[in-house]
């Protein structure tokens, strides 16, 4: 089991998201607007090997709606994707040690 506040810390996650930080030109995958901050997790499926698929680069603004934190600026052609990224969003509780 990975501890999952650890391992977004590491060196080893630094260096695995690293072409998924600049897979979009480091705009936020989700709006297309703002520059990603946040490495948002598709799937905890593969937590500690995730594929680059799994991962998506995105913008504070982004990831707290993707989390229903939040509220802000999205593209409408870019709302199906964040409704789809609200539907498929799991609690990382689960994988807590
Ligand atoms: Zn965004
Ligand atoms: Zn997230």
């Amino acid at each position: 089991m990975v501890n999952y506040y650890a391992y977004i810390r590491s060196k080893e996650w630094y260096e695995r998201t690293a072409p998924v930080r600049k897979r979009n030109e480091g705009l936020c995958e989700v709006c297309n607007m703002r520059y990603g901050e946040d490495v948002h997790h598709r799937t905890y499926e593969r937590l500690g090997a995730e594929l680059p698929e799994d991962l998506l680069h995105v913008c504070r603004t982004c990831h707290a709606m993707i989390h229903r934190k939040g509220q802000g600026v999205i593209w409408k052609s870019r709302l199906p994707f964040l409704r789809e990224l609200i539907d498929e969003q799991a609690e990382p509780e689960e994988y807590f040690e």
